[in-house]
């Protein structure tokens, strides 16, 4: 439908006139080459339309079209494996469309229509249902099972339901709603955007979110449900944790917005993540990952869009019951795009000259994570994890974009220059990051793991904090002038980072640490500490415990494999002993 026409256009911004009927927030054509655009504000009868493609050709004249309906997000089997751009175009049927340049106005579907799925209905004729309610399953791939859920708006009995191949527009059951109208159901779905998909109720999350990281794991958890942030300048390692979350954690499926951050690296993950194999199914990571790419060679109001394209398809995959993971890299990227976006518009800026919405905004975004009761009667628990790279110019933590971020997320992994430049891997800061779900997170790690996890934690966290002040001594006074005692706590705090926090994620032993392993080195690197202790108590020197051919073990801990725990206990039996005759030959001495 013709809703008006251009009179301006000022890069992704075009205002258009005699626009009556249109809303903001109306998903909207632009000119014959139908460049998709978003309503964005309204006076009076005049649109201002953030376009999502290349508008250098357009001009004032040109008609405006629109059906009334939101910018949204098509939902249903077909998602999984899929590469999307930030408007969930399909990235490879756009490039063989038009070549790796994008051309604009291309007409493609989200999902494919003529793909037919194998639809196994689990209600009967009778059976009542209510938005939420699961109907039926379609196998999606070897991995993902796709539930099929009554979409909003619909309730009443089953009259009919049917099974096997059919595409996502064929109807697959049929609801007699209350007035005795029917109203047919088909596998596919549409969900505005902007807007959060609704669930019965959120829970308080507690169980963690399992990266095989350790500095994450074992000190700055999060939960599955959680919010977390990785600021850090660039090269200090976001990208690497984002992937290492993404190939490793404990999730059903894998949402991961690449926001605007140069364009080869998002090549690489386009390349890279279809060859990895996850290692919970031996199969490739892509059966459970859906990607959404908005380079910074793409307009950059796609990008405004991305990051709610990828957490609205991440929702609908939490409403089946899953947990899932959604990573954006980077959410600085995007705050970019709508400073840009509100710098068009006239808008006043606020700090940096980023709108003074930026924060509400971003808390907007980051409330969607959770753990949910999800609608539907069958009460099933799905959970939404939201993790979001920062790049803070300069590494500068005071900008308003990390600012705004940690008043609202509650993990901060912030990632550290100094410690990138000394290749002390993952670079996340042990000093400054912190996890709001720690206390919850280590009485789930107490129960299930080991009873003196926490306890272990607490005492490695303290050693690690306590290097840094008697570094502070050391660097002015002198590390002669510390005590053995004192002396002992740096060697053990630096076997602490060495041997547990750093970690490397190209090296396939060490890129993956299972909780029952972290636990184990953990505690092994503090049981030598608390056997050095007694030994210094029994007048055995220092630099003798140091020189004990177990440290040389002890500096191997992480290759000794996840299968074979009991070489901990071997190896804690040996410093035992090896410090026991340390003590019995000085007995021995005299
Ligand atoms: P950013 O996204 O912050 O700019 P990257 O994630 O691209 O930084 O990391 C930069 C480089 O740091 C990587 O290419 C890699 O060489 C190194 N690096 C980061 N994290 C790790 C890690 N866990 N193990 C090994 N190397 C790492
Ligand atoms: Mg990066």
């Amino acid at each position: 439908m013709r809703l008006g026409t251009v009179i301006s256009v000022a890069g992704p911004l075009v205002i258009a006139k005699d626009m009556n009927t249109a809303k903001i927030y109306d998903m909207v054509t632009v000119s014959d080459k139908h460049l998709i655009g978003e309503i964005i504000e309204m006076r009076g009868d005049k649109a201002s339309i953030q376009v999502y493609e290349e508008t250098s050709m357009l001009g004032p004249g040109e008609p405006v079209y629109g059906e009334g309906e939101p910018l949204s997000v098509e939902l249903g089997p077909g998602l999984m494996e899929s590469m999307f751009d930030g408007i969930q175009r399909p990235l490879d049927i756009m490039m063989k469309k038009s070549g790796d340049f994008i051309n604009r106005g291309i007409q493609v579907t989200s999902l494919n229509r003529s793909a037919k799925w194998n639809f196994e209905p689990c209600l009967k004729p009778g059976d009542s249902v209510s938005h939420g309610d699961i109907i039926g399953t379609v196998q999606e791939n070897s991995i993902v099972q796709h539930k099929i859920m009554i979409p909003k708006g619909i309730e009443g009995t089953i009259k009919s339901i049917l099974q096997g191949e059919y595409t996502i527009e064929e109807t697959v059951a049929i609801v007699e709603k209350k007035d005795g109208t029917e109203v047919s159901v088909c596998m596919l779905q549409k969900w505005p955007v902007r807007r959060g998909r609704p669930f019965h109720k959120k829970k308080m999350p507690e169980r963690p979110l399992v990266s095989g990281q350790r500095v994450i794991d074992t000190f700055f958890p999060v939960a599955k449900g959680g919010t977390a942030c990785v600021p850090g300048p660039f090269g200090s390692g976001k990208t690497v944790v984002q992937h290492q979350i993404a190939k490793w954690a404990d999730v059903d499926i894998v949402v991961y917005v690449g926001c605007g951050e140069r364009g080869n690296e998002m090549t690489d993950v386009l390349n890279e993540f279809p060859e990895l194999i996850d290692p919970k199914t031996g199969q490739s990571l892509m059966k459970r990952t859906v990607l959404i790419a908005n380079t910074s060679n793409m307009p950059v109001a796609a990008r405004e869009a991305s990051i709610y394209t990828g957490i609205a398809i991440a929702e609908y995959y939490r409403d089946m019951g899953y947990s899932v993971a959604l990573m954006a890299d980077s959410s600085s990227r995007w705050a970019e795009a709508l400073r840009e976006m509100s710098g068009r518009l006239e808008e006043m800026p606020g700090e940096e000259g980023y709108p003074a919405y930026l924060g509400s905004r971003l808390a907007e975004f980051y409330e969607r994570a959770g753990e949910v009761v999800c609608l539907g009667k069958d009460k099933r628990i799905g959970t939404l994890t939201v993790m979001a790279a920062v790049s803070p110019p300069g590494g500068d933590l005071s900008e308003p974009v990390t600012q705004a971020t940690l008043r609202i997320v509650k993990v901060f992994w912030g990632l550290d220059s100094s410690l990138a430049y000394a290749r002390h891997f993952p670079a996340i800061n042990w000093l400054t990051s912190y996890s709001l779900y720690s206390s919850n997170i280590m009485s789930w790690l107490d129960k299930n793991v080991d009873v003196n996890y926490s306890t272990c934690q607490r005492e490695a966290l303290a050693l690690l904090q306590e290097e840094s002040r008697l570094n502070d001594i050391v660097r002015l006074v002198g590390y002669d002038s510390l005590s053995h005692e004192d002396q002992l706590k740096l060697e053990i705090a630096k076997s602490l980072r060495e041997d547990f926090l750093q970690q490397n994620a190209f090296v396939d032993e060490d890129s993956y640490t299972p909780l029952k392993k972290q636990f184990k080195m953990l505690s092994t690197i503090l049981k030598f500490y608390v056997l050095s202790k007694q030994a210094l108590q029994n007048g055995i020197y220092l630099k003798d415990i140091l020189d004990l051919p177990v440290r040389d073990k002890l500096g191997r801990i992480k290759e000794i494999p996840e299968n074979n725990l009991e070489k901990y206990e071997e190896l804690q039996e040996i410093m035992a002993q090896e410090i026991k005759e340390l003590i019995q030959e000085r007995g021995s001495r005299g």
